[in-house]
């Protein structure tokens, strides 16, 4: 199983970001070991700014290799809600050196997954509202009529380079609103106002 990850797929994310709206899909990837569906968040000691960002997660239901994007909608049947943690400040020291990611993104627990459901389910797809909230308050709010990569156009583009498996993740992307979390936030993670995902940060 493996966790596939959009970047800057929400326009006003790249802008707080100081980075160019992408003409094509920004993808890296975490291995399983990232991945966190029960237990506390402990946040790791390699970093001093360690960013939420809140993501639409589509789990992928049957191996496929370059799908084409009118039948991608095939490919995932379950969608959730997930952290993509983010080491800002190390993300910042590869990016100025050109050096890979993987520091920032793909240490142990950074893809907490909160509760998955069949996208049946959310109703529109092209409408679904998310948000993050930590202590009660609101940090993110995203809606998937905001992705500039659509779900189906990332299956199929990510399936261009990497064969897609029964059980992998794909975190979609974060809209506006990162930020650092602390030791003792509570976060609460909705889709279209339900409580999806919870995490303590110790
Ligand atoms: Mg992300």
């Amino acid at each position: 199983m493996k966790i596939i990850c959009i970047g800057r797929n929400y326009a006003e994310h790249a802008k707080e970001m100081n980075s160019a709206v992408p003409t094509e899909p920004v993808f890296f990837m975490k291995p399983d070991t990232a991945l966190l569906k029960e237990g506390d968040f402990y946040i790791p000691e390699f970093t001093k700014d360690l960013h939420h960002e809140i993501e639409l997660v589509l789990k992928i239901c049957k191996v496929g290799k370059h799908i084409e994007e009118q039948f991608a909608h095939k490919y995932y049947d379950e969608i959730g809600l997930g952290i993509d943690f983010t080491a800002r400040d190390i993300q910042a020291k590869c990016k100025e050196k050109g050096l890979p990611w993987e520091k920032a993104k793909a240490f142990d627990n950074s893809a907490p997954l909160g509760k998955m459901v069949k996208k049946e389910e959310l109703g529109d797809l092209n409408s679904i509202n998310f948000e993050l909230k930590i202590n009660g308050e609101s940090r993110q709010i995203g809606n998937s009529k905001d992705l500039i990569f659509s779900f189906d156009k990332v299956v199929s583009y990510v399936s261009q380079f990497v064969t897609l498996k029964q059980g992998d993740l794909i975190y979609t992307g974060t809209p506006e609103g990162v930020g650092p979390v602390k030791i003792g936030d509570k976060m609460e993670g909705f889709i279209n106002g339900v409580s999806f995902l919870t995490l303590n940060v110790k």
